[in-house]
Protein backbone atom coordinates (compact mmCIF):
# COMPACT_ATOMS: atom_id res chain seq x y z
CA UNK A 1 0.00 0.00 0.00
CA UNK A 2 1.32 3.41 -0.89
CA UNK A 3 0.33 7.18 -0.06
CA UNK A 4 -0.71 8.67 -2.91
CA UNK A 5 -2.47 12.00 -4.44
CA UNK A 6 -4.82 12.49 -7.53
CA UNK A 7 -6.19 14.88 -8.78
CA UNK A 8 -10.02 14.13 -9.04
CA UNK A 9 -10.97 14.97 -12.70
CA UNK A 10 -14.28 16.57 -12.01
CA UNK A 11 -13.71 18.92 -9.44
CA UNK A 12 -9.66 19.12 -9.46
CA UNK A 13 -9.26 18.97 -6.04
CA UNK A 14 -6.30 17.23 -4.54
CA UNK A 15 -7.50 13.55 -3.11
CA UNK A 16 -5.33 11.65 -0.72
CA UNK A 17 -5.26 8.18 -0.54
CA UNK A 18 -3.65 4.63 -0.60
CA UNK A 19 -2.88 3.22 -4.34
CA UNK A 20 -3.19 -0.71 -3.94
CA UNK A 21 -1.34 -3.12 -6.32
CA UNK A 22 -4.36 -5.67 -6.89
CA UNK A 23 -1.67 -7.78 -9.40
CA UNK A 24 0.96 -8.95 -6.83
CA UNK A 25 -2.02 -9.10 -4.15
CA UNK A 26 -4.27 -10.86 -6.82
CA UNK A 27 -7.10 -8.63 -5.79
CA UNK A 28 -10.24 -7.43 -7.53
CA UNK A 29 -11.35 -3.76 -6.67
CA UNK A 30 -15.55 -3.05 -6.87
CA UNK A 31 -16.08 0.34 -6.93
CA UNK A 32 -19.37 1.94 -4.71
CA UNK A 33 -22.02 3.26 -7.55
CA UNK A 34 -22.53 6.39 -5.03
CA UNK A 35 -19.77 6.79 -3.24
CA UNK A 36 -15.89 6.61 -2.83
CA UNK A 37 -16.18 3.44 -1.12
CA UNK A 38 -14.14 0.07 -2.17
CA UNK A 39 -14.85 -3.65 -1.85
CA UNK A 40 -11.90 -5.37 -2.33
CA UNK A 41 -12.19 -9.15 -3.42
CA UNK A 42 -9.27 -11.14 -2.37
CA UNK A 43 -11.03 -14.47 -1.26
CA UNK A 44 -11.07 -15.95 -4.92
CA UNK A 45 -12.21 -19.84 -3.16
CA UNK A 46 -15.51 -17.75 -2.11
CA UNK A 47 -16.21 -17.76 -5.45
CA UNK A 48 -15.10 -22.03 -5.73
CA UNK A 49 -17.18 -22.88 -3.01
CA UNK A 50 -20.38 -20.86 -4.16
CA UNK A 51 -19.67 -22.46 -7.64
CA UNK A 52 -18.67 -19.42 -10.11
CA UNK A 53 -15.87 -20.07 -12.08
CA UNK A 54 -13.87 -17.80 -14.16
CA UNK A 55 -13.56 -18.17 -17.60
CA UNK A 56 -10.17 -18.16 -18.69
CA UNK A 57 -10.78 -17.22 -22.67
CA UNK A 58 -8.31 -15.83 -25.17
CA UNK A 59 -9.44 -13.92 -28.29
CA UNK A 60 -11.17 -16.45 -30.40
CA UNK A 61 -12.02 -18.70 -28.26
CA UNK A 62 -15.19 -20.02 -28.26
CA UNK A 63 -17.70 -17.67 -25.59
CA UNK A 64 -15.21 -15.10 -26.14
CA UNK A 65 -16.65 -11.74 -26.86
CA UNK A 66 -14.65 -8.48 -27.93
CA UNK A 67 -13.18 -6.55 -24.45
CA UNK A 68 -14.06 -9.52 -22.59
CA UNK A 69 -17.59 -9.01 -22.15
CA UNK A 70 -18.02 -12.75 -21.94
CA UNK A 71 -16.95 -11.43 -18.36
CA UNK A 72 -19.97 -9.69 -17.53
CA UNK A 73 -22.30 -12.18 -16.56
CA UNK A 74 -20.00 -13.43 -14.29
CA UNK A 75 -19.55 -9.83 -12.96
CA UNK A 76 -23.00 -10.09 -11.98
CA UNK A 77 -22.94 -13.69 -10.33
CA UNK A 78 -19.77 -12.34 -8.22
CA UNK A 79 -21.77 -8.93 -7.02
CA UNK A 80 -24.40 -10.54 -6.18
CA UNK A 81 -22.94 -12.18 -3.71
CA UNK A 82 -22.52 -9.34 -1.58
CA UNK A 83 -24.89 -6.59 0.44
CA UNK A 84 -25.42 -3.27 -0.48
CA UNK A 85 -22.76 -0.05 0.31
CA UNK A 86 -23.69 1.32 4.18
CA UNK A 87 -24.38 4.46 1.49
CA UNK A 88 -27.25 2.31 0.00
CA UNK A 89 -24.87 2.27 -3.43
CA UNK A 90 -24.04 -1.28 -5.02
CA UNK A 91 -20.72 -2.66 -5.74
CA UNK A 92 -20.18 -3.29 -8.98
CA UNK A 93 -17.26 -4.28 -10.87
CA UNK A 94 -17.70 -1.84 -13.81
CA UNK A 95 -18.36 1.05 -11.23
CA UNK A 96 -15.57 3.98 -11.86
CA UNK A 97 -13.52 5.10 -8.25
CA UNK A 98 -15.33 8.35 -6.87
CA UNK A 99 -14.28 11.36 -5.17
CA UNK A 100 -15.05 11.68 -2.04
CA UNK A 101 -15.18 15.71 -2.20
CA UNK A 102 -17.56 16.19 -5.42
CA UNK A 103 -18.83 12.51 -5.58
CA UNK A 104 -18.34 12.99 -9.04
CA UNK A 105 -16.01 10.07 -11.07
CA UNK A 106 -12.21 10.58 -9.59
CA UNK A 107 -10.61 9.37 -13.02
CA UNK A 108 -13.44 9.85 -15.73
CA UNK A 109 -15.34 7.10 -16.70
CA UNK A 110 -12.24 4.39 -16.70
CA UNK A 111 -13.58 1.53 -17.80
CA UNK A 112 -15.82 2.41 -20.65
CA UNK A 113 -18.05 -0.62 -19.74
CA UNK A 114 -15.13 -2.78 -21.41
CA UNK A 115 -14.21 -5.29 -19.00
CA UNK A 116 -10.58 -5.76 -20.69
CA UNK A 117 -9.93 -2.10 -19.21
CA UNK A 118 -10.76 -3.38 -15.34
CA UNK A 119 -8.85 -6.17 -16.01
CA UNK A 120 -6.13 -4.24 -17.04
CA UNK A 121 -6.47 -1.74 -14.41
CA UNK A 122 -3.82 -2.43 -12.28
CA UNK A 123 -4.48 -0.22 -8.78
CA UNK A 124 -7.10 0.42 -6.73
CA UNK A 125 -7.39 4.00 -5.15
CA UNK A 126 -8.84 4.14 -1.60
CA UNK A 127 -9.53 7.42 -0.49
CA UNK A 128 -12.36 6.90 2.35
CA UNK A 129 -12.59 3.64 2.80
CA UNK A 130 -12.45 0.14 1.69
CA UNK A 131 -14.13 -2.84 2.80
CA UNK A 132 -13.34 -6.65 2.69
CA UNK A 133 -15.36 -9.35 0.82
CA UNK A 134 -15.99 -11.40 3.55
CA UNK A 135 -17.29 -8.63 5.51
CA UNK A 136 -19.98 -7.94 3.06
CA UNK A 137 -21.11 -11.36 2.20
CA UNK A 138 -25.20 -11.08 2.26
CA UNK A 139 -26.31 -13.86 4.76
ZN1 LIG B 1 -14.09 15.53 -6.98
ZN1 LIG C 1 -21.28 3.62 -1.01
Amino acid sequence: MNAHTVSCQSCNAQIAGSMIHLGFSDMQALYCSSCPCVLLLKDWTLLEKLGISWPHLQAGDQGWQAWDRHLLPIYQKIEALFNPCSCGGTFRFMNSPRCPKCKGLLRGDVYEDKPILKERDLYAFVSVGSIYDINALKA
